[in-house]
């Protein structure tokens, strides 16, 4: 999986489509990533004692990595990544559009 912790990312799909958000969580073996204020779940939670107040709890659900696209923090575009092996045998990630490390 490509997109990582703290990679800003655009919804491709469903109700925030065309939002974007920082990766809060990514989980690599479910292919899903965890995206602020993205794909909000709202559970309205009842007062349990007396003189509480209800809450309204938002909490954003993992989201399929298909359906996001990472979103470059050199160019600010949309982007695809590749990778690029450096002469240290190291693995980087790189901004397909403008082909900076990131
Ligand atoms: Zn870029």
């Amino acid at each position: 999986m490509k997109i990582k912790k703290g990679d800003n990312v655009k919804m491709m799909g469903g109700k925030d489509r065309g939002k974007t958000g920082k990766v809060l969580r990514a989980l690599p073996r479910e292919e899903k990533v965890v995206v602020e204020g993205l794909n909000l779940l709202i559970r309205n939670r009842r007062p349990r004692r007396q003189g509480e107040k209800g809450q309204r709890i938002q909490f954003p659900r993992a989201v399929s990595v298909s359906s996001v696209l990472f979103v470059c923090t050199k160019c600010g575009r949309g982007a695809r990544l590749g990778y690029k092996i450096l002469d240290n045998q190291q693995k980087v990630r790189l901004c397909r559009k403008c082909k900076a490390e990131v």
